[in-house]
């Protein structure tokens, strides 16, 4: 079966390389969203506890159900917002304060600029009262940034925001508010950093999404995605390979079938422009529902060690290749 292997010393390298940039392994809060990015929810939240992450991010309560035990706070996304000992509850919303339970733990989204999620600037007042008359305890204050991945001034003015929305938050009297605004992108860019916490995603799993200018900082991919030879035969020059029969054999050629298909989240692409494997072999044909075929004999093939690499060559981005990994597929550490 085609299974992922996961490179812990390269997970812990990336943690430590980010760390450096908050000044503490305490103050980063993985975002494991998403099945962890498509690396294992339950696996990659283990790795992060042993290696002392306290905070953990997630969209739904029923993914921070499953990792409850290995962290000290869960930040929920977006769920409906309920008491819980440890879970955080955002606030989206003034329409979620009103729905929300009594006594919950939540952090203010504030919409500094991305314009999807978040309390304008404007209703913060309103907020910050409907939050106390509602009896929910305030325990954080974030924003999210547009473009902290691209050149220009943006950041600068959405982070000067915040800093307006901070001091909002502290005159109004709130203490033990946690703030916090930076995503990988904005950690990897920020030569300072003095915030209580960054939600770091793509970082941790390896992936420096800046424009090149920017920031050096070397993070390593952690997951690479196998897949095992089914069956091996010999084409004579002519004969056609897969769906379609997109591919026609040049010469006479040993090609194998291997485990792997968009039916595991692996993209389809191309056909006209052959996805070549992390071995450097191209994918023959079209990708099926469970197969590709290689010029190979190997009984095992890497496809892919860096995401950021695959995506260019799938025409999207490293988030998107990802994600789409099947849970169902197996994953090793190594
Ligand atoms: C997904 C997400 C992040 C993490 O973003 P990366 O670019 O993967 O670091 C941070 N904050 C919020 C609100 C998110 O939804």
């Amino acid at each position: 079966m085609a299974y992922i292997k996961i490179n812990k010393e390269n997970f812990y390298y990336n943690l430590n390389q980010i760390a450096l940039k908050t000044g503490s392994k305490e103050k980063i809060a993985l975002v494991l969203k998403d099945n962890a990015y498509g690396h294992g929810l339950r696996l990659m939240a283990t790795l992060a506890s042993e290696f002392g992450i306290k905070h953990a991010v997630v969209r739904k309560t029923s993914e921070a159900d499953k990792i409850e035990a290995f962290f000290e706070t869960i930040l929920v996304l977006g769920d409906n917002i309920v008491k819980h000992e440890k879970y955080h509850y955002t606030i989206n919303s003034l329409a979620e304060i009103d729905k929300a339970q009594a006594g919950a733990k939540v952090e203010l989204k504030v919409d500094t600029g991305m314009h999807r999620n978040g309390i304008a600037l404007y209703e913060i007042g309103e907020a910050l009262t409907a939050i106390v008359q509602k009896g929910l305890q305030l325990v954080g204050i974030m924003t999210h940034y547009r473009s902290a991945d691209e050149l220009g001034s943006e950041l600068f003015w959405q982070q000067k925001q915040f800093e307006d929305v901070k001091e909002k938050v502290r005159k109004a009297g709130f203490v033990n508010v946690r703030m916090h605004s930076h995503n990988s992108a904005a950690i990897l860019r920020s030569k300072t950093f003095s915030e209580d916490l960054v939600r770091v995603g793509i970082g941790a799993y390896g992936y420096n999404e800046l424009p090149h200018p920017f920031d050096d900082t070397l993070l390593k991919p952690v997951l690479s995605l196998y897949a095992k030879k089914v069956s091996t035969r010999i084409l004579t020059a002519g004969q056609r390979v897969g769906y379609g029969g997109d591919y026609t054999a040049v010469k006479d050629m040993t090609l194998s079938t291997y485990d792997i298909g968009y039916g595991d989240g692996w993209r389809r692409g191309d056909t006209a422009k052959a996805f070549i494997t992390a071995e450097g072999l191209p994918i023959l044909g079209r990708v099926s529902m469970d197969f590709i075929s290689l010029e190979s004999q190997k009984e095992e093939i890497c496809v892919m060690d860096d995401a950021q690499e695959a995506a260019k060559q799938l025409n999207t981005i490293t988030y998107e290749v990802l994600c789409t990994l099947d849970e169902k597929l197996e994953r090793r550490i190594v």
